[in-house]
Parts: structure tokens; C-alpha cells; sequence
């Protein structure tokens, strides 16, 4: 069946998941999340956040949760689909306990949107089949591991919480390029705010094939995170790999993914499609989407990563990569855009991209958990931009402001930071370095042309690194002549 139709060594396909920020539920007002008052952890007590919809009680009426709606609309619309023109519900028929009413409600016959893309930096188009909406099932607490517990429990505050669901098309051709789809779709989530990175849970089913032995395809379910999804791919490819080479017979199976181990396990051989006896529920009327609604939401996202990267190339005059690197994140994105109307653009994209991530990094935190104050950012830079500070004084009070806030300026003052750019004063310094570096000194006269950097280093010292360095080589060069 699918043979032949794929050209490249291995075909990925993903069905993501994804909660997004809703305060409610799907189908009622209960809340999405433990309210926490202060003083008090926010613990979760199980079986609270119900309700006779979410619950299925019989003769309980749902309600569309129209916020759900626009974010789905959202999603759709930035991602290129084609929106459907009636919203239609489902009820997935199966039997089992962590959905009360022994159905889930979600869109089958018209989903929401189809025929999206993703466009990746190659240019090459990742194909979204469908994006659609449909509610969470309740959790099963196992007192101890699944297979020793004498009872399952079961938590039903998750159950009816919305989630998205979009499916690609089997249309990527390795884990990295899957890595680019996922990050390229988390920087959209982030840019239409519909997805909470810190507390918002993302899973993937994924689907995996290879070419030599004819695209034979293992389905890996419930991978939790946008790292893990990668993870459990590279893994899967390799494990399909190793196992043609050694003349097993691979067949279509269902996987579930150890984020301990690191490996993918079966958990049962898969031929056919299980049949849920879809039906259109009779609780849900069809709502119309208009072409006005359509407009609206349009007319109300943001610029996307794919433009603003373009506009940071033209209006600013930025490489295409370092355009790359400010789109992919949203607050650098933003910061960048504020601080470019005061400071040179070139030299801002360089000190965001390379220096605050690095300042983010250090302190192992995402960049928006960063203490940033855009005014202090402009003023430091300002100060980088007209060579009154080294570089590398810079830094180190980059790497402060992000901690506590203070006027970059008047610290420059009050520990006497300015760049030395009295030449006498200079001149001194370099003289008494070259006295301090007689075994330096016969190396660099030798050709030893790196040996100059101690000296400089000396220099430096001196000034608690508030030289420029390039101008402390260039006038030892000259003396040493
Ligand atoms: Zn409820």
C-alpha cells in the first residue's frame, strides 16, 4: 500500500497534541488548573474541578467553549489550512474508564483545518493534514507501577480539558528535519500566545518507516515534550536500521516510549485501525464559521516568525541567519525590535543573539524567565556602540542586569568601567608591561607572533579590562618595532 509512494530512506509522520491556555474546559466552566491561593501549595485534590458535563452525566448539555474555538482558528489560519465552514462534533466510541460517558468528543468527518504547511529553512514544505479539537480523558492513578497494583483510581480534573490535535503528513525525511517541524511550530505557538511552554503539556504520537524494509511502520506512542519526541525518533530510525541489518522481519507495531532507558518498547502488533463507530453527537448543534469570523481572526495574529524574518532582513539590513535566530524566539524577537530603534541593528542582533542567550544559558533559564528591562538594554548597549566600555565589561554587567535591574550607566561611573582611551595613559601601561615580559617579548621578536597576546593580557590586567585590546596590540606592535 504505501510502498512506492515514499522516495527518501526514512518517512516520519507526527500527530501532536497539545494543551493550550484555556482557563475552562472544553464543554463546561470547570477549570483547567487548581486555583492557588497564597501561602498555600497548589495541590490538586483529585475528582474537584467536575461537573456533570465533564463527568457525563446523562441528560448534561455541553457548551462550546468559544475561546477554544478562536484558538484553533488561530492555529489553523497561521498554519495555511483551509477551515472548515461548520464546526461538527464526534462522539469516538469506546469503552473504558477514563471517560465517564464512555465516548470522546471530537471531530472526525470535517476537522477544523486541513491542508496546511510548515516551511522549513530549506524551503521544503512539511504537509499538515488536519488540525483539530477534541476533550482530554481523565488520568488513572496506579497506587504502585501499572502491572502490580491491586485497583487503578481515577482522576477526572483532566478529563474535558481541551486539546489541539494536528497531524502531519508523512513528509518528513529524518529526525532533524522533525526537530526543525517541532521548533518552527513551537515558535508559532508562542507567537499566537495559545500555548503555555512552562506549564502546557505537548505529546506526540509518531509514526516511523524506513526504506529497506519497505516502509514497514511502527507507530511510538505518547511522547511527552518537544525534546523527547526528537529522542525517541533518532532512536526508533536506529533500531529499524540495526534490525534489517541483521535479517529481522520488521512488522507493523505500536511502541511506547522509555524516557529513562532511552528506548522504545512493543506494546502490541497493530494491523487495522480500531473501529470507534464515529457519530456526529446530537448535543453538539453545528456552529457556522463565517468568512467574517474568518477575517477577524486574520486580521488579529501577529507577525509571524516567516514574515518577520524577511522584514529583519530588509528593514534592518540583519544576515539571514542572525534574522533566523532573533525570529525563532519571541521575547528576543521583540527585545530586538525595541532596542534596533536606539542602537545600530547589526550590533544588537550580535549582543541578543549570541550574548544574551549565552547570559540564559549560564543561568540555565529559558529566556523569557530572564529579568529583562529593554531601557537598561539600550543603555548598555549604547555605551558598547559608542566605545565606552570593553566588550568584555559588557558582559559582565549583561549578565547583572539580567538579575537585578540598575542603570548600566551610573555602574560604569561608580566602579570607574570606562574604557582607558587616554593614549599617554596607555602608553604608560604597555611599557610597563613589556619591562614585566622579557621572555614574552624575545618570543614575539623570534616570530613567535602569539606570544604578544600575554603582553596584551598584562595590559588588560592593568586596566581591570576596560581596554581595548585590539588597540593595546596594535600600539605594543608599534613599540616593540
Ligand atoms: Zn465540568
Amino acid at each position: 500500500m504505501v510502498n512506492g509512494k515514499f522516495n527518501s530512506d526514512v518517512v516520519i509522520g507526527l500527530e501532536i497534541h497539545f494543551q493550550p491556555n484555556l482557563k475552562s474546559k472544553l464543554f463546561c466552566s470547570c477549570a483547567t488548573k487548581a486555583e492557588t491561593k497564597k501561602n498555600e501549595n497548589s495541590k490538586d485534590e483529585p475528582n474537584t474541578r467536575t461537573c456533570v458535563i465533564c463527568l457525563g452525566m446523562p441528560g448534561s448539555k455541553p457548551m462550546l467553549n468559544k475561546k477554544a474555538l478562536d484558538y484553533g482558528l488561530k492555529l489553523g489560519l497561521a498554519l495555511n489550512c483551509s477551515i472548515a465552514l461548520e464546526l461538527i462534533f464526534s462522539r469516538k466510541s469506546y469503552f473504558y474508564p477514563d471517560l465517564a460517558k464512555n465516548y470522546q468528543i471530537s471531530q472526525f468527518e470535517l476537522p477544523l483545518g486541513k491542508n496546511g504547511e510548515i516551511v522549513l529553512s530549506s524551503g521544503k514544505k512539511i504537509g499538515i493534514e488536519r488540525i483539530h479539537l477534541e476533550e482530554d480523558p481523565a488520568s488513572l492513578v496506579h497506587p504502585n507501577t501499572i502491572h502490580d497494583s491491586a485497583y487503578t483510581l481515577i482522576d477526572y480534573n483532566r478529563s474535558g480539558i481541551c486539546l489541539i490535535e494536528l497531524v502531519t503528513k508523512p513528509e518528513m525525511r529524518s529526525p532533524e528535519e522533525a526537530r526543525e517541524f517541532l521548533k518552527k511550530l513551537r515558535t508559532i505557538l508562542q507567537y499566537l500566545e495559545i500555548f503555555d511552554e512552562q506549564t502546557g503539556v505537548i505529546k506526540a504520537d509518531a509514526n516511523i518507516s524506513i526504506k529497506e524494509s519497505g516502509y514497514v511502520r511502527s507507530e511510538v506512542k505518547n511522547i511527552t515534550g518537544f525534546k523527547e519526541i526528537e529522542r525517541a525518533l533518532l532512536y526508533e530510525v536506529e533500531r529499524q536500521k540495526q534490525a534489517m541489518q541483521n535479517n529481522e522481519k520488521l512488522v507493523m507495531d505500536t511502541r511506547g516510549w522509555n524516557a529513562l532507558t532511552g528506548k522504545t518498547t512493543r506494546l502490541r502488533t497493530k494491523e487495522t485501525e480500531a473501529d470507534y463507530g464515529y457519530i456526529i453527537d446530537p448535543d453538539l448543534v453545528p456552529i457556522d464559521i463565517t468568512q467574517e469570523m474568518i477575517e477577524k481572526t486574520k486580521r488579529g495574529l501577529p507577525e509571524l516568525p516567516d514574515e518577520k524574518i524577511k522584514r529583519f532582513i530588509t528593514k534592518h539590513k540583519l544576515s539571514p541567519i542572525d534574522a533566523q535566530v532573533l525570529a525563532m524566539e519571541r521575547v528576543l524577537a521583540e527585545l530586538f525590535e525595541k532596542v534596533a530603534e536606539e542602537i545600530d541593528p547589526i550590533l544588537a542582533a550580535q549582543w541578543l543573539r549570541h550574548e544574551l542567550v549565552k547570559v540564559a544559558n549560564y543561568h540555565k533559564l529559558a529566556l523569557d524567565q530572564l529579568r529583562i528591562e529593554e531601557l537598561e538594554i539600550v543603555e548598555l548597549l549604547s555605551m558598547v556602540e559608542k566605545k565606552e566600555i570593553s566588550d568584555r565589561t559588557a558582559q559582565q554587567i549583561l549578565s547583572l542586569l539580567t538579575e537585578k535591574g540598575f542603570s548600566p550607566r551610573q555602574y560604569v561611573k561608580e566602579h570607574k568601567l570606562t574604557i582607558v582611551s587616554d593614549t599617554k595613559e596607555l602608553e604608560e601601561l604597555c611599557k610597563k608591561a613589556i619591562a614585566e615580559s622579557q621572555p614574552a617579548i624575545d618570543d614575539y621578536k623570534a616570530g613567535k607572533e602569539i606570544a604578544l597576546n600575554n603582553v596584551v593580557g598584562k595590559v588588560m590586567k592593568y586596566t581591570k579590562g576596560t581596554a581595548d585590546a585590539a588597540k593595546v596590540k596594535d600600539m605594543l606592535k608599534k613599540m616593540l618595532r
